[in-house]
This record gives C-alpha cells, structure tokens and sequence, in this order.
C-alpha cells in the first residue's frame, strides 16, 4: 500500500510446536493486535502492523515487517517509514542483538521504503528489485517531497536507494537460515519481490498479497498481478506474511487472486455492454470482498477505474515496468510514462 498518498483509504513468542501444528493444520492464524511481535517460525519474528479500510480508529503503522535471525546477523523484510523503522529496531533489539545487515524493499512505496536511511545508519544494506531501485532513483524525489509534506519523519530523513539490486533472485543462506528473494513479475508495482523462506514454508509478500487491507492499485498491472499470484501458490508454503494485515494461511493468494480476477470480469462485461466506469462501479457486486475486508468492493472506485483503464487501452505497462521520469507519473502514475529506461 503506498501510505504516502493520503487519498489511500485510512491511511513474545509463540512456542514453535504450536507454529508447525498451524501450519500443518492451516486452522486459524494466532491473534495478534497492533504492535505485537510473535516468532511465527524459529528465528523469524513478525512484527503486526494494522491498517483497517473501515476502522479510522486503528492506526497506520506503516507496513508488517518480519526479520529473520541467522548465525550472525540479521535480515529485515521491508524498511517501512523511517519513524516505524526505528519502532521495529527497537523490536529487533528485544528479540536479538546480533547486528542488522540486510534490509529488504519489497518494493518502491514509502511504508516500504522510506526507512531504509534509518537502516542504512544502524549498518544494513538494502536489497531491492531492479525496478525498485529504479522507481526509488527515478519517482524518489518528487514523491519524498509531496510525502515530506505530511510526516515529520520523512521530512527529517533523506530518500536512499537500494544497494544490492537483482534481476530475477538474490539468495542468502548461511546453512541455518535462507531467504529467497524473487521476483515473480509486475504485480502491485513493476518493482515488487516477495521473500520466501522454503525451510519455514514462509512467503513474505509485501503488498503483492495483503490481507483484507486495501490494494492501491495505482502502479499495478491487474493481469499480470494474477499470474504473480499463480507463481507465489506454486511454492511450497503453509504461511503468508502479507505487506498489510495478519498472517495467515496459503488460502489468502486465493482471495487476493479473486479480487483481481471477478473485477476484471466486471469490467469487462460493463465494457462490452458500454456501460460508463460510474456504473459498472456502482454495480462490480463481490459481496464476498467485504465479508474479506469490512469494504464494499464499490466504494473503492479507483480500483475499479484503474481495471476499466487497463482494460480500454489507456494504460502501457511496460512504461512502468521500466522507469518513468518523476513528472510523468503521478501519485496514481499509471502509464504516462516517459521511457528513460537505457539510464
Ligand atoms: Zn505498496
């Protein structure tokens, strides 16, 4: 979710015995509340942040992060904000004190991103896709300024980009811990890779799946998303850590999976009867989305006009998929790209 954009809606331990009869089982998740850190997996902490589509009263505490302990170091998954950032190494400290050398962007957004000064100043690298790197270099500065308007901690902190960029996988295994960083196409943005964990069974997400939380749609690719999420339920996993809501079992790809699919046929069918984007999202229907989120799935008309944009030939994705020049792409910057790819 990009937490930057205010028209965005809203905007310790658990005993590894009962983890492995969970996600053996997949029966319910355990419950956790904002703030809260359980180790979902030997040597792998979650940290619970919320964000609601109904409830204003739940703070925004940026994205979910997990970090994995390894023989010597430790691995974050996502930088978050840089005030969050500093929450979560807190957190890190209470679990371990070996020293914090990678931290991973998920992707380009700034509950995801915009910490990673924070990161780089506690000693961590900063892995990322190329893309994500990209999108940070290219999108970076225009957006830390519009976001710098809003938060005191972007405002106090610099923009730093990614470190170690990869193209298709970037592995880190020390015979105790492995993570695999992979990117599985265009999803939520051109830039997102998810973290998979193949020992834990454990796929980290970012906002390429999240969990009854909002899906800013704006640097998407609905299609492409699809087909990402074919690729996430071909791994092995029992555990999705998503970038946005709690953690849960393999069956929420499929959710996040149906959402795109039933909206695309929506659209498409309100196309071919030339109905006008206002209708069609007064009349999308998936009753099943808010009994997923406490959201109508009508009241989300940027979701639904970014699908109909797709899906009328108003959108080039590979423009994002490569970069875009920062006057070109818009908080929503679907599409309008300048092509600088070749930088
Ligand atoms: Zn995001």
């Amino acid at each position: 979710m990009n937490g930057i954009i205010k028209r965005v809606v809203g905007v310790v331990a658990v005993a590894c015995c009962l983890v492995a009869a969970w996600a053996a089982r997949e029966a319910a998740p355990p419950e956790m509340k904002f703030n809260d850190v359980k180790e979902i997996a030997p040597g792998v902490f979650f940290r619970y942040s919320s964000i609601s589509a109904t409830d204003m009263s739940v703070p925004f505490g940026g994205c979910n992060n997990t970090w994995v302990v390894f023989k010597e170091f430790v691995v974050v998954i996502d930088a978050n904000f840089p005030k969050e950032a500093e929450d979560v190494i807190a957190a890190i400290r209470k679990t371990t004190d070996k020293p914090i050398r990678y931290v991973f962007d998920t992707h380009h957004h700034g509950d995801h991103a915009y910490g990673n000064t924070v990161w780089a100043k506690a000693g961590a690298k900063v892995i990322g896709h190329v893309n994500c790197s990209r999108l940070l270099e290219m999108n970076g500065p225009k957006q830390w300024a519009e976001a710098a308007r809003d938060r005191k901690d972007i405002a106090n902190n610099q923009l730093k980009t990614v470190d170690i960029a990869f193209d298709e996988k970037h592995v880190i295994d020390d015979g105790s811990q492995r993570i695999e960083f992979l990117y599985l196409g265009h999803a939520h943005t051109p830039g997102d890779a998810v973290a998979y964990l193949p020992k834990h069974k454990l796929l980290c997400t970012g906002d390429a799946c999240v969990n009854g939380a909002f899906n800013f749609m704006g640097h998407s690719n609905s299609a492409s998303w699809i087909k990402v999420l074919d690729r996430m339920k071909a791994l092995d996993v029992a555990m999705i850590a998503p970038g946005h809501g709690k953690v849960t079992n393999k069956g929420l790809l499929d959710l996040q999976q149906r959402y795109f699919v039933d909206m695309r046929d929506a659209v498409k069918k309100g196309i071919e009867a030339k109905k006008s984007v206002e209708e069609i999202t007064a009349n999308i229907g998936m009753g099943w989305y808010k009994d997923w989120t406490g959201k109508d799935a009508s009241k989300i008309p940027d979701n639904v006009a970014h699908v109909y944009k797709e899906l009328t030939g108003k959108i080039d994705h590979t423009m994002l998929g490569r970069a875009v020049s920062p006057d070109a792409m818009g908080p929503y910057g679907a599409g309008r790209g300048v092509d600088v790819a070749g930088r």
